[in-house]
């Protein structure tokens, strides 16, 4: 396969660029690492590339004046990852970042581009006219299902939703700002995702005319925080993840007080996990409450014929991680 023939543009400011996004068969270039990869496969038809890369206002981290941080969505996931206020403050996102791909590819890669990149679901990658392209059929259902989703399919397409970053900000209660050609609005992150039972062919709300300009974290929360995001690949390499779990846990004295825990490498969107919040909320972090969250974590959980490790996958991560936070409090 070579590359289509499209033009390339790169916008001066961003009401440039929502006007030539607006343009049918257009699409936004921020980093390009996901992008290209879709055009060499032919993934989607593209008549016009837009590339962000002129937009300064775009880039950079700093704080707001509620004490939270705002994050351009041209910031490479690199300075993410060295931010010193990212560490200390939203460590889950620091982690997160830091699992994305390789280190040539955190440089080039932004984190816009992160939450809002293609699945990678073989058969929609692949030459094969799926539902999430307009086809009439999901080839995963009953085929090679070894790393698709085991929640949130609606039993129509069984993609895993990507982005590491997107699971740690979801847990960190982030915002997206998205631009569009008559107004910007603030959409929560957990608002921003659509299961296929909404509509497969789309990932995002965004419309084609839309651009996500920033993403915003409110403040930290005052108790004792406890965040992270664990990741597991079938390789010791660059890798998607097969499951992988973000977490923010508020203590105060000895009992949780507030839980969000969000999975990656379980469903077309970075899943919410409301049981595992709900076994944590008000409780001591004991054996028994370690053992009743990595029960919790799977109810519900609709496996595949190939893909039914990921059950005990999600059990232990659970498990290993909670029991880590706990110990970290003996010491
Ligand atoms: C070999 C390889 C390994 C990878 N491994 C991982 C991994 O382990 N974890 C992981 O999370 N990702 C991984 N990725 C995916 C991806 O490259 C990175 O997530 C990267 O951060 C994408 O950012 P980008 O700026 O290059 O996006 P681009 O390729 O420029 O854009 C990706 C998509 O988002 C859209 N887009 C970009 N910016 C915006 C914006 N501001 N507003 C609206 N839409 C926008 C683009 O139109 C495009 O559809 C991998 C990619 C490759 C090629």
């Amino acid at each position: 396969m070579t590359m289509p023939n499209f033009s390339y543009v790169r916008p001066k400011s961003l009401k440039e660029a929502i006007q030539q996004i607006s343009s049918k068969g257009a699409r936004i270039h921020a980093g390009g690492t996901d992008l290209l990869g879709c055009l060499h496969d032919d993934v989607f038809q593209v008549k016009k590339v837009v590339s962000l890369s002129r937009l300064d206002e775009l880039r950079g981290i700093r704080q707001t004046k509620d004490g939270g941080l705002r994050i351009g969505a041209l910031t490479p996931l690199v300075d993410i990852v060295n931010s010193k206020p990212v560490k200390e403050h939203y460590p889950a996102l620091a982690q997160a970042a830091s699992e994305v791909a390789s280190p040539q590819l955190r440089n080039q890669g932004t984190l816009g581009g992160n939450i809002c990149q293609k699945p990678r679901c073989w058969y929609y990658r692949g030459e094969f006219h799926c539902l999430r392209k307009g086809g009439s059929k999901c080839f995963a259902e009953n085929g090679e299902n070894h790393y698709h989703c085991i929640f949130g399919s609606g039993h129509v397409c069984y993609i895993v939703h990507p982005s590491d970053t997107a699971p740690a900000l979801m847990a960190l209660e982030a915002s997206v700002r998205i631009a569009g050609p008559k107004s910007t609005k603030l959409a929560p992150l957990e608002a921003f995702y659509v299961l296929p039972g909404s509509n497969v062919e789309k990932e995002t709300a965004l419309e084609p005319n839309e651009i996500v300009t920033e993403i915003l974290l409110p403040p930290p929360g005052k108790g004792d925080l406890r965040s992270g995001y664990r990741k597991v690949r079938a390789r010791n390499s660059w890798d998607f993840a097969l499951a992988g779990i973000a977490f923010v846990l508020e203590f105060k004295v000895d009992r949780i007080e507030k839980a969000r825990v969000v999975l990656s490498g379980a469903a077309p969107i970075p899943w919410r996990s409301k049981p595992v919040e709900d076994a944590l909320v008000a409780k001591r972090l004991n054996a028994g409450t370690v053992e009743r969250a990595s029960e919790v974590v799977v109810k519900d959980a609709e496996p595949l014929e190939h893909n039914g490790y990921k059950i005990p996958l999600f059990r232990g991560l659970i498990e290993e991680e909670l029991t880590k936070i706990a110990e970290s409090f003996k010491t």
